[in-house]
C-alpha cells in the first residue's frame, strides 16, 4: 500500500513537472513566476502531508497483513489472521464460507466472538486462546448446521501499537458426529439388548471379558469387567463339564464360522442360579489363533422351568425320587460325549437288589416303596460331581461315577453300599437279609455309545446272577458264554402253544356322555393252575426274543374277532384297542397282518385301534410314520399310549399322524393335589384338540379325578373308576349294565 502511494504521488509529481516546464517554454515571460508557484505549491503540499501523518500515525495503526493473507487464502483449513483490538480481521475462503460471510463489511468483534465461542475479547480470554485453554468451539454455521472446530492460535506479529494473531481451525464436526452416531447406536444396541433381554460377553485377550449392561444386570455385577475365570465360576458345577467342553471344541474345530448354542445354569444376581441360553462363537487372526470371542445370553429359566414340569414326570421316578431311564439314558449319553472331548472316563455301575421280591412279599407293597427309596438315597452318598443315580426299572439302579484311574473304584463303592444296606435292612426288614449285586464298566472304552456301555454294565451284573452279593466287571469275553432261551422264555413258548394266553378288555368311557366308547385290550397269561400273570411280567421277556411276534399275532386276530362278535350279538359298536411292542410295529408287513387280520374277521378298520408308546414311535422316526400312515390308510386309529413317560414332546404331535392322545396315569394319580400335574394336563389337552386329536385320561380311580379331568375338556376316560380289565364275559355284562345309562 505504501509503496503504491510513493509511485502514485511520483507520477503526479512528474506529471505536474512536466506541464509546468511546458508552460514556461511557451511563456518565457512568466517562466519565473510559474516555477516559483509551482516549486511553492509542492513545498506547501509537503509540508501539509508531513503534518497530516505526523497528527494521525500518533493515533492510528496501519496494519498490513497482505503476505499472511495471501498465503491462507486457499488454504483448505479454516484460518483467521486477527489484531487483539479487532480493528484488523482477516478470514480465509474456507471459514468465510463456513460462516456464511461474503463482504468485507462485517461487525468484527462480533464474529471473533462467534468464532471463538467467547464472551468479550480481552487480554485474558485471547492468553487462553493461546494456551488451547478455550481451543475448542461450536458454532452454527451459514446451512444452520452445528460446526465443531479446536482452534490453535498464536501470536504472529507484535509492535507497540497492536498484537497480530493467527489462529487455525481443524474442523472436528464430522468425528463429532461419528461419535454422536455411536454414542447413538450404542444406546440403541444397549436398548435393544435390554428389551430383548439379551447380554453380550466379549474377550480379545482370553483374560476379561467385557460385559454389556444387561450382562451386569443378569449376574448383578458392579462393572463391565468380568474374569474369564470369574465367570467360569459362575457356572454351575454340573453344566462346566458342558461349558468346557464347548471352549476345547473351538480350540480343535476347524469350523469357525458357526455359531453354536448351549444351556446353562449361571450363579445370577441375588445369588440364586438362573437358566441361560449361551450362543457364542469365535474369530481367529491371521494365525490361526483366536482373536475374539463373543457370547450373547438369554435367559430362559421361565421356559426351562416349564419343560421341567413336563420333564418332572417324564425323567423323575414316581416311587424313589430319583432319575428314571429315560434321564438316565439322556444324561449318561451327554457325558459319554463329553468323555470323548475331554479324554474323561466314567464307570457306569448297575446294582440290583438280590431278592426283592420276598419284601414285597413278606411286607407288602407300601414296604417295597420304602425299601426302593431307601436305597435310592443311599445311592445319592456315592455320586460326585458330574455323576447320577437312578432307577432303571424295578429293583435295578444305576450309578454313573467319574473314573480318575482307580479301578477297584467300583467294587469299593458298591462294597460300602452292601454295608449301608445291611445296616438299613437290620433297622427296617429284620428278617430279610437284604444285599445287592451288581456289573460295572467303563465309559467310554466299553460300548459305541451310553446304551452299549450301560448294556454292558447290565451283562456283567447278569453274569453273576446265580451268586447274591456279587459284583462283576464287563469284559467282552463274556459274551462268549452266553446263555440261551431262560426258563421263562421256554415256559412262555409252551404256553403260547397251549393257548394260555387271553384277553382282558378294560372299558374307556366318553366323559361327557358316560357312556363306554371302547375297550382296551390287555393280554393274560393264566396258567392251568389259575394263576394270572399279569404282561409287565412276560412282555418284555417275550420281547427279547422272537416270541413277541406270536403274542401280538394272537392278540390282533382275537381282538378283531371278539370285536366283530360283539357287533354281531347286537351291542353297540366300541372302538377295540391293542397295544404293540416295538418289533411288531416295525415289521414290514405290519400292514398286510393288519389288514388280513381284519378281513378275515370282518371288522370295519375304524373299529381298530393301535396304541403306540412315544418310546416307540421315536426309535426310528421317519420309519414309524411311515408305518403309521398306513396303518391310518386302512382307516385304523392310532393312540399315543403312556403320553407323559417318554419324551413328552408335544413337536411330535406335529409329526406322529395319531387320533387320540392317552395321557399317562402318573399325571391323573397326582391331578388333584399336584397344581402343575393339572396345569400340564389342561395344556396337553387344549393342545390336542387344536390338533384335532382326542384325549383320553388313563388310571382314573375316583369321581373327583373323573370331575376334574371333565372341567379340563378330556374326551374320554379308563381307570378302575369304570372297571379293571376283565374277561369277556364279565365286560359283556358290564356292557349290558351300562348299555343306555351313564357310567359314574
Ligand atoms: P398300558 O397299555 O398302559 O395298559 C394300562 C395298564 O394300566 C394296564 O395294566 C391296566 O390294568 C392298568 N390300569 C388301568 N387302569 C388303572 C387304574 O385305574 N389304576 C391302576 N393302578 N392301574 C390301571 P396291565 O394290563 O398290567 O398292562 C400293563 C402294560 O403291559 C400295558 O400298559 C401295556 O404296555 C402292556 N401290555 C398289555 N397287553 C399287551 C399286549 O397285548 N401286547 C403288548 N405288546 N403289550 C401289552
Ligand atoms: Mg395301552
Ligand atoms: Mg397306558
Amino acid at each position: 500500500m505504501k509503496h503504491k502511494n510513493i509511485i502514485a504521488v511520483t507520477f503526479i509529481l512528474s506529471a505536474a513537472a512536466i506541464i509546468v516546464m511546458v508552460l514556461a517554454h511557451f511563456m518565457p515571460d512568466y517562466a519565473a513566476i510559474i516555477l516559483s508557484a509551482f516549486l511553492g505549491t509542492v513545498t506547501l503540499l509537503s509540508v501539509c502531508v508531513a503534518t497530516f501523518n505526523i497528527i494521525f500515525n500518533r493515533n492510528k495503526t496501519t496494519i498490513d497483513t497482505s503476505e499472511i493473507s495471501d498465503i491462507i487464502e486457499n488454504l483448505n483449513t479454516e484460518m483467521l489472521v486477527w489484531t487483539n483490538d479487532c480493528s484488523a480481521v482477516f478470514m480465509n475462503k474456507s471459514l468465510r464460507r463456513l460462516l456464511g460471510i461474503e463482504s468485507v463489511d462485517f461487525d468484527h468483534k462480533e464474529t471473533i466472538k462467534r468464532i471463538f465461542g467467547i464472551d468479550t475479547i480481552d487480554n485474558n480470554t485471547i492468553s487462553k486462546l493461546i494456551r488451547s485453554e478455550l481451543g475448542e468451539s461450536s458454532f452454527t454455521n451459514a446451512d444452520g448446521e452445528t460446526t465443531y472446530i479446536v482452534w490453535s492460535t498464536s501470536l504472529f506479529k507484535q509492535n507497540k501499537n497492536y498484537s497480530l494473531y493467527l489462529s487455525t481451525g481443524f474442523n472436528l464436526t464430522e468425528i463429532k458426529n461419528m461419535q454422536i452416531n455411536l454414542a447413538n447406536m450404542n444406546k440403541q444396541i444397549n436398548l435393544s439388548m435390554e428389551i430383548s433381554e439379551i447380554g453380550i460377553l466379549m474377550t480379545s485377550d482370553r483374560l476379561n471379558f467385557h460385559a454389556s449392561s444387561e450382562i451386569q444386570r443378569m449376574l448383578g455385577l458392579d462393572s463391565g469387567r468380568l474374569g474369564v475365570n470369574e465367570f467360569r465360576n459362575l457356572i454351575h458345577t454340573n453344566d462346566k463339564i458342558q461349558y468346557d467342553s464347548c471352549l476345547k471344541m473351538l480350540e480343535t474345530d476347524n469350523n469357525w464360522s458357526d455359531v453354536r448354542s448351549i444351556e446353562l445354569r449361571i450363579k445370577s444376581a441375588g445369588g440364586i442360579y438362573r437358566w441361560y441360553s449361551f450362543r457364542f462363537k469365535a474369530i481367529k487372526d491371521s494365525n490361526d489363533e483366536l482373536a475374539l470371542f463373543g457370547g450373547a445370553l438369554l435367559d430362559i429359566t421361565e421356559r426351562r422351568e416349564k419343560d421341567m414340569l413336563i420333564e418332572r414326570l417324564a425323567y423323575i421316578d414316581e416311587v424313589t425320587g430319583i432319575a428314571n431311564r429315560n434321564k438316565l439314558l439322556q444324561i449318561g449319553q451327554e457325558t459319554y460325549e463329553c468323555c470323548h472331548l475331554l479324554d474323561f472316563s466314567y464307570w457306569v455301575i448297575v446294582l440290583d437288589i438280590d431278592r426283592f421280591h420276598l419284601v414285597n412279599d413278606t411286607c407288602g407293597y407300601d414296604k417295597g416303596n420304602q425299601m426302593l427309596e431307601d436305597f435310592a438315597h443311599l445311592l445319592y452318598k456315592y455320586v460326585g460331581n458330574g455323576g447320577l443315580a437312578a432307577r432303571i426299572s424295578g429293583d435295578n439302579f444305576a450309578l454313573i461315577l467319574r473314573d480318575y484311574g482307580d479301578d477297584e473304584l467300583p467294587s469299593r463303592t458298591v462294597l460300602s453300599i452292601q454295608e449301608d444296606m445291611t445296616k438299613l435292612s437290620a433297622l427296617e426288614f429284620a428278617s430279610i437279609n437284604l444285599t445287592c449285586s451288581a456289573g460295572y464298566s467303563r465309559m467310554p472304552s466299553d460300548g459305541n455309545c451310553f446304551l452299549d456301555v450301560l448294556e454292558h454294565a447290565e451283562f456283567a451284573l447278569k453274569s453273576c446272577n446265580q451268586y447274591q452279593g456279587n459284583i462283576s466287571c464287563y469284559e467282552p469275553s463274556m459274551h462268549d458264554s452266553i446263555i440261551g432261551d431262560t426258563e421263562l422264555e421256554k415256559a412262555l413258548g409252551n404256553a403260547i402253544d397251549n393257548n394260555e394266553l387271553h384277553l382282558f378288555y378294560q372299558p374307556k368311557i366318553n366323559l361327557s356322555t358316560g357312556k363306554i366308547m371302547g375297550v382296551e385290550a390287555l393280554v393274560r397269561w393264566i396258567k392251568p393252575d389259575g394263576t394270572i400273570v399279569r404282561p409287565d411280567a412276560f412282555v418284555p421277556i417275550a420281547e427279547s426274543s422272537h416270541l413277541i411276534g406270536r403274542i401280538s399275532e394272537f392278540v390282533l386276530n382275537e381282538a378283531c374277532r371278539q370285536n366283530m362278535m360283539w357287533q354281531r350279538m347286537g351291542y353297540p359298536n366300541i372302538v377295540m384297542s391293542i397295544n404293540f411292542a416295538s418289533s411288531d410295529f416295525y415289521q414290514k408287513d405290519l400292514k398286510d397282518k393288519v389288514f388280513e387280520a381284519l378281513a378275515r374277521t370282518g371288522l370295519a378298520a375304524e373299529w381298530l385301534e393301535v396304541e403306540l408308546t412315544e418310546t416307540l414311535a421315536l426309535r426310528d422316526i421317519d420309519f414309524a410314520v411311515s408305518q403309521m400312515n398306513k396303518l391310518r390308510e386302512l382307516g385304523v386309529q392310532l393312540a399315543m399310549d403312556d403320553f407323559g413317560t417318554g419324551y413328552s414332546s408335544l413337536s411330535y404331535l406335529q409329526v406322529l399322524p395319531i387320533t387320540l392322545l392317552k395321557l399317562d396315569r402318573s399325571f391323573i394319580t397326582n391331578i388333584e393335589h399336584d397344581n402343575i400335574a393339572y396345569e400340564i394336563v389342561s395344556a396337553v389337552i387344549k393342545i390336542a384338540k387344536s390338533k384335532k386329536i382326542e384325549t383320553i385320561a388313563e388310571g382314573i380311580e375316583n369321581t373327583n379325578q373323573a370331575d376334574i379331568l371333565r372341567s379340563a375338556g378330556c374326551d374320554f376316560a379308563q381307570g378302575y373308576l369304570y372297571g379293571k380289565p376283565m374277561p369277556p364275559e364279565q365286560i359283556q355284562q358290564y356292557f349290558e349294565e351300562y348299555s343306555g345309562s351313564a357310567a359314574k
